[in-house]
């Protein structure tokens, strides 16, 4: 179809069926996709790639329990607002773009900063197969896309596996976690990951627990480094 012809169609389609902001619930204008201009001016980003690691508040999340180069969220999770609601979008009405296009930005955002070339791979962090099969995605998996896209670094959601579904590792010593570990991650293939530098990716960080038996399981498997990067920190 020409190009023309093709905006044509696709203002047509728009105005038959409008899309909203998975942030604001407005009606998006034409040009905007998934999340509002003005909503993208006010999301709370954390900026927290400009600081300093040791003046980065989230870093110390994983102090004294598994080395992690950078630790970054894009945004700061707000209970009953925009990044909610997003994330319940992401998660729950299978908006999968809504990861891709944060991830783009985020993405560039890192690439101003000249933080691109700090990785080898992208890797988001797995559902276990059963909880993928429910939802019928990861829902972690279009953020690393998102950002492996606009950073120009390879993704891949096959090198590390969930073998099991829920565990805590908050009340356990540091040798116990390590032990503890080895039976929720799995890496497939080891040597897809050897001596490469890791941005592993989730939707949200909480405790970190998550994400710090996905940096060990990595680190076992014989990574060189890993930083870590969620949508959201809560
Ligand atoms: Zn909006």
């Amino acid at each position: 179809m020409p190009i023309g012809l093709k905006n044509i169609f696709s203002d047509f389609l728009h105005l038959l069926f409008p899309e909203y902001c998975y942030a604001c619930e407005r009606t998006l204008v034409p040009g905007e996709r998934i999340i509002c201009t003005y909503c993208r001016l006010k999301l709370p980003y954390t900026q927290v790639h400009l600081l300093a690691p040791e003046h980065n508040p989230l870093a110390i999340r994983f102090y004294g329990k598994v080395p992690i180069k950078y630790t970054w969220a894009y945004l700061y999770f707000n209970r009953a607002g925009r990044v909610q609601r997003l994330l319940h979008a992401l998660k729950y009405k299978g908006i999968q773009e809504v990861g891709e296009v944060l991830g783009n930005w985020y993405g560039h955002s890192l690439r101003e900063h000249g933080l691109d070339s700090a990785f080898d791979m992208v890797v988001p962090v797995p559902l276990h197969t059963r909880k993928k099969r429910q939802r019928g995605y990861n829902q972690a998996d279009s953020f690393a896309k998102g950002l492996a896209q606009s950073l120009g670094v390879p993704w891949s959601d096959k090198v590390l596996i969930r073998t099991r579904n829920t565990s805590s590792q908050t009340h356990k010593s540091r040798p116990e976690r390590w032990a503890n570990v080895a039976d929720i991650f799995k890496v497939v293939d080891p040597i897809s990951i050897k001596t490469k530098r890791i941005l592993l990716v989730d939707d949200v960080m909480t405790t970190g627990a998550t994400l710090e038996a996905s940096a060990l399981t990595l680190y076992q498997a014989g990574c060189a480094e890993v930083s870590v990067c969620t949508i959201a920190a809560a």
